[in-house]
């Protein structure tokens, strides 16, 4: 664990305050909680190394995704970015794949809160590890570290 305790109880209040986590609503509606919660979010080409780009300026709230990555890595990237917000980590933040750049403590942080917004604590308890990832529609790495064994994410 990484994410502070406020970082952790934003992260949750944002799980409650548009219902995500409901039982038996998979996988979690994580762009359209997103928008609802005021973000624009694009789906953009020509961002390598760069998966995501947030924005988070006082009039501007958007999430740029890269279009070429599996929808299951481009919800990762958005509650990645979402992640950043709820940490409180203000500015411009380019978000690179581990295979470009050593991850700082702030994208672990971001990471983490990542994987506690898109695999709810129910599906942990209802569905085998390994059927976790499909369910979610998240990769496994994701699961891998929500699960805590890993404590890498990698891109
Ligand atoms: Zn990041």
């Amino acid at each position: 664990m990484r994410a502070t305790i406020a970082a952790t109880a934003a992260a949750d209040g944002f799980i409650d305050r548009w219902g995500i986590h409901e039982r038996g609503i998979l996988p979690v509606p994580i762009i359209q909680a997103a928008r609802w919660s005021g973000w624009s979010v694009q789906f953009i080409g020509g961002m390598w190394p760069a998966m995501g780009i947030a924005y988070m300026l006082p009039n501007l709230r958007r999430i740029q995704v890269d279009e070429n990555l599996a929808a299951c890595w481009q919800r990762t990237v958005i509650a990645h970015e979402l992640g950043h917000w709820l940490a409180d980590h203000r500015g411009i933040h380019h978000c690179v794949s581990t295979r470009v750049v050593k991850r700082s403590a702030k994208e672990m942080v971001a990471d983490e809160l990542a994987a506690r917004l898109l695999v709810p604590e129910w599906a942990i308890e209802r569905f085998p590890m390994m059927e976790l990832a499909t369910r979610c529609q998240v990769p496994q790495a994701l699961v891998d570290l929500r699960i805590g064994t890993c404590d890498l994410l990698l891109y």
